[in-house]
């Protein structure tokens, strides 16, 4: 058994919410550099080109690259051969807590969705736990954005309504989500589970790699089909036109009851911010 310190574990979320919101990583933003060479429309080049030295300036100065610092999601995998001394959920709060003040990042948590007063150090953060073997933990942080966040959803579909209707709701929500929420967007897609299990798995979808290819052969075309018929809709860079409104979809699928087709959307701003670390 190994033992991890609560303090450890603090260290390391703040490490990972300092450098999640300054860094989206060189991939990434050589991605969006080529984006503007595809992109049809004018003013969709224009706003990648800015999108893109914002976050080269975010990167390079260690500044957030957008105002909404986000509310923090952790995913954690924790290894069944560790004890943790101390409590693992007020150990990434008080990592947040500290990164946010620190980085002079916008605290964007109430304590109450009534009573909406802020907590003023961005905590709770939501944290997902799962066991796995081994004697290691490793934390995926997300910053994630509120604009991006309210124009997802879950939907329950019934089972005819299929592969067709699946798409038809991708499409309508990015649609009419418009520039709301911040695209080029990643959309991860839940199918299956049922209302909760589907809206996790779309949230872990869009923390994929936007290279790892899906390795369901069905699963790969319908991504492949959803992101072209989304880039033809029109919505482009922010919502100003263009070609360039999603840079990848993911999906994830679990086993559902008979009578269920849950359907979760999970989109992913431009301000593509993860960052993983393992102890
Ligand atoms: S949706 Fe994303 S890019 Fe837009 S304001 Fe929120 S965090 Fe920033």
């Amino acid at each position: 058994m190994r033992i991890i310190q609560e303090r450890t574990i603090t260290d390391e979320v703040k490490k990972l919410a300092l450098d999640a919101n300054c860094d989206l990583g060189t991939s990434f933003i050589d991605l969006l550099r080529e984006k503007i060479k595809s992109e049809k429309s004018e003013i969709g080049k224009n706003v990648l080109e800015q999108i893109v030295e914002n976050d080269e300036i975010a990167r390079l100065e260690k500044a957030p690259m957008c105002q909404d610092t986000g509310l923090v999601v952790c995913f954690i995998e924790l290894g069944y051969d560790v004890h943790i001394e101390g409590d693992l959920y007020e150990a990434v709060n008080q990592g947040v807590r500290e990164a946010y003040e620190e980085g002079f990042f916008r605290k964007s948590i109430v304590r109450h969705p009534l009573d909406r007063v802020n907590t003023n150090d961005n905590t709770p953060a939501i944290t997902h736990v799962k066991l796995v073997p081994g004697d290691q933990i490793k934390i995926t942080l997300a910053p994630k954005g509120g604009g991006s966040e309210n124009m997802s959803l879950v939907k329950m579909l019934t089972p005819a309504e299929g592969i067709e209707g699946i798409k038809k709701l991708v499409l309508h929500t990015i649609f009419y989500a418009g520039g709301k929420p911040c695209p080029p967007l990643i959309v991860g897609i839940g199918i299956g589970g049922n209302l909760e299990k589907s809206a996790l798995i779309a949230k872990e979808a869009i923390l994929r790699d936007l290279d790892e290819e899906n390795p369901d052969p069905i699963l790969r075309k319908l991504e492949a089909e959803i992101l072209d018929e989304i880039n033809k809709l029109g919505v482009g860079p922010m919502g100003f036109g263009g070609t360039t409104t999603a840079l990848a979809v993911k999906i994830s699928v679990h086993p559902c009851h008979i009578a269920s087709l849950p359907v979760a959307i999970n989109l992913q701003c431009h301000a593509s911010r993860h960052k993983t670390g393992v102890i």
